[in-house]
């Protein structure tokens, strides 16, 4: 079943008076900022936004969304799978000014205008969600064989033996 892709750009007056649902999917390729990052710009983020007025006026948009993507791990330097996964509430402002007067436990995104750019909403979401360091959970070391917990037995501590020396002096 392939799903709808979700319009660049909505106008968000519409919505939140509706109550309104929106699902869709955007192509990460689209998403250029993200796209830099992966190892490839396959795949789709799958979002679903609903608009809605909250009880100070203010016009509000809840999102989540879900991506699978391929970083680049770390340590071997081969793509490994991740799932971006975000859920955000944020209330939508004219202005930068606008922005600094939400409350900051909230989130604010900026619409010019009345119109909410999708896209770049959802690929700040995602950014976000990136992690700092990325390994695959298996242990995938360069050289095979040195992996230190299982291979190494247990090694002498060089100066175990000069701290019993130093005890006795
Ligand atoms: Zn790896």
């Amino acid at each position: 079943m392939s799903e709808q892709r979700l319009p660049a750009t909505v106008i968000t007056q519409k919505l939140v008076n509706q109550n309104a649902e929106l699902t869709g999917t955007i192509a990460v390729s689209q998403l250029r900022r993200l796209a830099a990052v992966l190892c490839s710009s396959e795949g789709e983020a799958k979002v679903q936004l609903h608009f809605a007025i909250d009880d100070q006026r203010r016009q509000r948009v809840a999102a989540e969304v879900s991506c699978n993507v391929h970083i680049l791990c770390q340590r071997c330097l081969k793509p490994m799978p991740l799932t971006l996964d975000s859920k955000v509430e944020a209330v939508l402002v004219a202005s930068d000014e606008a922005a600094q007067q939400v409350p900051r436990q909230l989130d604010a995104v900026i619409t010019e205008e009345g119109i909410l750019n999708t896209q770049e909403f959802i690929e700040d979401e995602l950014l976000l969600c990136l992690p700092f360091t990325s390994f695959h959970e298996y242990n995938c070391g360069l050289y095979a064989g040195s992996d230190e917990t299982s291979q190494q037995p247990e090694r002498r501590k060089p100066f175990a033996d000069l701290a019993d020396i130093m005890n006795k002096s």
